[in-house]
This record gives structure tokens, sequence and C-alpha cells, in this order.
């Protein structure tokens, strides 16, 4: 590339920052205002424009502009602020962006597969212009966080996911693909909104579908044979179908179901440091038994029984409470096979307090969308039964939390080990300063990513997600512990990612899983293969 087609590719765009000597050799002499920009001062000049904005909105619209136009000054600043930014790229912000999508839309980014592409996918995949693709999130939009099916809208979530793993696990950007597999979208409110950019059709599901999504990934497989897959926000009727058909094939996950999974039992082991206690001794009652409790409860199971409990005894440790009550054997209506291994032979419960009351649980995880569910006599009942109760007030968004950070800490006489979904500030109680953190999955998944794509897994097998919540649980200092918080810093999140990238490798390796061999210095070859955007502009074909 020379000349004015290098400003306007985002991949070696250096816009002012381009040297005398470029300048001069790749065309440019006359097409840039003539005093050179360093980096630092366009990181500066960058965040100047944001910070005028007010809206997170709009503060996401710049900031996808610059992705579109200079990519490493965008993961530099991502990189640089990340505490900032991210919730902005990222949930909360994202979900706005994807409501929006078809009204602030401006750059083409990543692969659209719709129905209407049926039997030629693969010349779409041809289309791509990246040579290698390392890793690939894919959305089909039906379930965009907690907002429902919002359609091709759904795009900016895989988007958002990948921008995370540049930033966080330092992933080349140019081998990062986002794809919206587009079947339509059952939001009649999208059908009728004249500027909506996806088929205006009611979703196809059943072997249409199944088809459609079949082609997808042997296609990209053809050209990519060792990209790793990660499936995001599909609706429980095709996640937990879409994975148990391809994890045993192809290097795959899904994110809302694993990752959520491994951050949420890392939680669990940042509280046992604090108790020092065991995992195979709680005994855990969900809120909630939907595909976020069942994925979390199983890894919890796994944890135990690596501890030495049998399958059986772990599972009669974790007990379920859904809409109808504490889930049991003894229902009349039937229970779907994700609730069946966890039914407990208990007499029913009616509300959460009687189960409270009945079980004596160590620990309560609260993933039932429900807000205020934890209430306060749950709170007292809970300090009653248990010297340091473990409370996980895990749904999103804040107004659905089970509790505030701070009607844990109250109700529990400051004694409680607190983790939520949502942010909440620090809270005073009794002269103590907690410092409550979240849960949130974005400690896990870019750093199992870079693990996988390190060591060309040909398979994710479960066992990396509790790999990974071991360490990010090892990575919380004493001193987070001591404010009350199970997660470790934002601001070290490279450095986590780094470790969990390094531990899920290892695995991968030690499994024969891997199709490249193992390096002498792990950890050094993982970190030194971070792709860093102050060192990154200009990686030519
Ligand atoms: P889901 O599959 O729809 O499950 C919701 C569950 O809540 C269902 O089992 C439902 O019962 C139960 N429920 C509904 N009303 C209830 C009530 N009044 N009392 C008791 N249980 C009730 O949703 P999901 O994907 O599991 O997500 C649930 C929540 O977890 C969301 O708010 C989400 O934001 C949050 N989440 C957080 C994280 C994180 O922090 N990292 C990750 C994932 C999810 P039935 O089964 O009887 O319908
Ligand atoms: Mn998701």
């Amino acid at each position: 590339l020379r000349g004015v087609n290098l400003l306007r590719n985002p991949w070696f765009n250096k816009s002012s920052a381009f040297t005398e000597k470029e300048r001069d050799e790749l065309g440019l002499r006359g097409l840039l205002p003539p005093r050179v920009s360093t980096f630092d001062e366009q990181v500066t000049r960058l965040k100047g424009i944001i910070d005028t904005y007010e809206k997170p909105i709009n503060k996401y619209i710049v900031l996808e502009g610059a992705h579109n136009s200079d990519e490493c000054l965008y993961f530099e600043l991502l990189v640089r602020y990340i505490d900032q930014f991210l919730p902005i790229v990222y949930t909360p912000t994202v979900g706005q962006a994807c409501l929006q999508y078809s009204h602030i839309f401006r750059y083409a980014r990543g692969l659209y597969v719709s129905s209407e592409d049926k039997g030629r996918v693969r010349q779409l995949v041809a289309n791509v212009p990246h040579k290698d693709v390392d890793i690939i999130v894919v959305t089909d939009g039906q379930r965009i966080l907690g907002l429902g099916d919002l359609g091709v809208n759904g795009m900016g979530i895989p988007v958002g996911k990948l921008a995370l793993y540049t930033a966080c696990a330092g992933v080349n950007p140019q081998k990062t693909l986002p794809v919206c597999i587009d079947v339509g979208t059952n939001n009649e409110e999208l059908l009728n909104d004249p500027l909506y950019m996806g088929l205006r059709q009611k979703r196809i599901t059943g072997p249409e579908y199944d088809a459609l999504i079949a082609e997808f990934v042997d296609a990209v497989r053809e050209r990519w044979p060792n990209v790793v897959i990660q499936f995001e926000d599909f609706h429980n009727s095709h996640a937990y179908d879409l994975l148990d058909q391809y994890k045993d094939k192809v290097p795959c996950f899904n994110d809302d179901i694993q990752g959520t999974a491994s951050v949420v039992v890392t939680g669990m082991f940042s509280a046992m440091r604090a108790l020092k206690q065991q995992l195979k001794d709680q005994k855990v009652l969900f809120l909630g038994a939907g595909s976020a409790a069942t994925g979390i409860a199983h890894l919890i199971a796994d944890a135990m029984v690596e501890e030495g409990l049998t399958r059986e005894e772990a599972l009669a440790r974790i007990k379920l409470f859904d809409s109808k009550g504490l889930v049991t054997k003894k229902r009349t209506a039937p229970l779907t096979p994700a609730k069946m291994p966890f039914a407990a032979e208990d007499a029913p419960a009616e509300t959460f307090l009687e189960a409270i009351r009945e079980i004596k649980p160590t620990a309560i995880i609260g993933v039932s969308a429900q807000g205020g569910a934890f209430t306060k006599e749950c709170l007292e009942e809970m300090a009653k039964i248990n010297e340091r109760p473990i409370i996980f007030a895990l749904s999103n968004p804040t107004s659905k939390a089970e509790c505030t950070a701070e009607e844990a800490y109250t109700y529990t006489d400051g004694r409680c080990l607190f983790a939520c979904g949502s942010p909440f500030k620090p809270v005073e109680y009794k002269g103590k300063t907690f410092v409550p953190r979240q849960g949130n999955n974005h400690y896990v998944f870019p750093g199992i990513g870079l693990g996988a794509i390190f060591s060309r897994a040909k398979l994710i097998p479960n066992e990396v997600f509790l790999v990974a919540a071991k360490v990010l649980a090892d990575m919380v200092k004493p001193e987070d512990l001591e404010r009350g918080s199970l997660y470790p810093a934002l601001s070290e999140v490279r450095e986590i990612s780094a470790e969990i990238g390094a531990a899920v490798a290892g695995y991968i390796f030690d499994k024969n899983l891997a199709e490249i061999e193992k390096p002498a210095d792990l950890k050094k070859a993982v970190k030194d293969a971070m792709w860093d955007p102050k060192h990154a502009h200009f990686i030519q074909e």
C-alpha cells in the first residue's frame, strides 16, 4: 500500500505519525499536516475528543471511528485507559450501541452470513481480507446481553468482545474476525424500523438453521484450519446444542456458559482463600436455575470432584431455586435436563428464605434477574447460619441485582464475602471500606482464547475453565481479599490474561491437544507473542 490508500487502511494507517522518511518513501508527502505527531500526542488528541462527549454512546461512536481508521491508536487508548473505556466498548454501553446499531452504522466490519447465503458461504469467507484468522466471535443476535433478540444489530457484541481480546490479551487484531449470522429476527420493533439493516423476516430455525451454521463452520475451518470459534449470545434454545455439537470437533467455546462459570468459580476459590476452607465443604444454593446457574453449578461440581468428592456427593451439595421454588425430585412438573442433576431430596420450599432455613447453605448465588430477591431477612439468615456467608448477587443490569453491595455488608454485619455482576461503589461499614468487584467474564475469556490460539489447540476441553479460575483466584492479592475484593484490579488485566493464557496453553500441550511443540519457557513465549499497539504499525503481509 502507498499514499492515500495507506491513510485509508486502519491496519497500517499511522496518520499524522508517519515519519519524514515514510512520507517520502510511501508517497505521503503533502497528504498530512507537516509536523510529525508522536504516538503519545495522537493518544492525547483522541482522548481529548472523546472527553468532550458526555453520553457514553457518543464516546462509543467516536471510539469506533478510531477503530475503523487507525486501529493501533484505538487499541493504545483502550490499553492505557482500560478502566474508563472497557464499559464503553463492552457492557453496558455496547448494549446501547446494539440497540441503535442500524442507526449509528458507519463502517462495515467483520463478516455477515445470512440465510440468503445458503450454499455460497465459502465465497463470502473468501472475500474476507484477513490473511490469517486466529479467532472468530460469532453471534446470531438472538439473546444480546439481557436485551433479547436484536437480529443483525447484535454484531456490536462480537466486535466488542474481539476488541477486548486485543486490548486485554494482546491478540493481533488483524487475526480476529467478528461474525454475525443473520437468520432474521422476531423483534417486531426492528422489523418495522425502516433503517434496520438485517433480513426483514422472522427467524428461521430447525434443520435449515443448523445447516447454515454447519456451512459457516466448515467454510471458516477450510480457510483457517486452526481458527478458534467463540459462540456468543445465542439463545438458550441453540446455545447448549451448538456447544454439544461442536465442542469435540473444533476448538470452540461458549462464553455465556463456560466463561461465566469460570469467573464465578474464581470468586468461590477466592472466598475459599479468605476463609481458609475448601470448596468441597461448601453448600451452595442458587437463586435462578437458567443457563448461567446450571453452567456455574456444573463447574463448581467439577471443582469439588477434583478436591476428592464423588460426582454424586458434589451434586448433593448444590441446590437450585427457580421461579417455582426449590428444585426437588418431588416436583410434579417435569424438570428440564439441565436442572435434573441438581434436583434435591429435600422437602419443597416455596420461598427462598424457607430454602435457606432448610438447606443452611454456606453460599447463595443469585442469577435469577430478580432485583432485590436477596431480602434483608435472607441476608440476616445467612449471617446467622454462617460466620462468613458467601453472597454473590450476579444478575445484570444493576436494577436486577439480587441485592446491593451495601445491603449485603449491612445485613451480614460486614461479615459476608460478596461479588456482584453489576458495578457497585465501595461501601463504608463500621469504619471499614469494602471494595466489591464484578465477577465479569472479561477477566477470563481473553486469556483462554490467547492460550488456545498460542497452542494451536485442536479442541478446548471444559477443564481449561477450571484451570483459568485457579490462576485468576491466585492472582487476587491479600490486600484485595482484605478489602473484600474477590477479583484482581482490572488494570492488571494484560498480566492476568498472560498468566491464564500460559496455564491454558500448558494444559492443552499436556493433553496432546496442541498442534505445535511446547516451548521451553511457556510463560515467556506467551507473553512475547502478545500484540502490543505501541510496536505494531506496519505488519506487512
Ligand atoms: P435465564 O436462563 O433466563 O434464567 C433465569 C432463571 O431465573 C430461571 O431459572 C428462572 O426460573 C429463574 N427465575 C425467574 N424468576 C424467578 C423468581 N421469582 N425466583 C426464583 N427464580 C426465578 O437467564 P441466565 O442467562 O441464566 O441469566 C440470569 C441472570 O444472570 C441475568 O440477570 C444475567 O445478567 C446474569 N448473569 C451474570 C453473569 C456475570 O455476572 N458474569 C453472567 C451470566 C448471567 P425458571 O427456570 O423456573 O424459569
Ligand atoms: Mn454474552
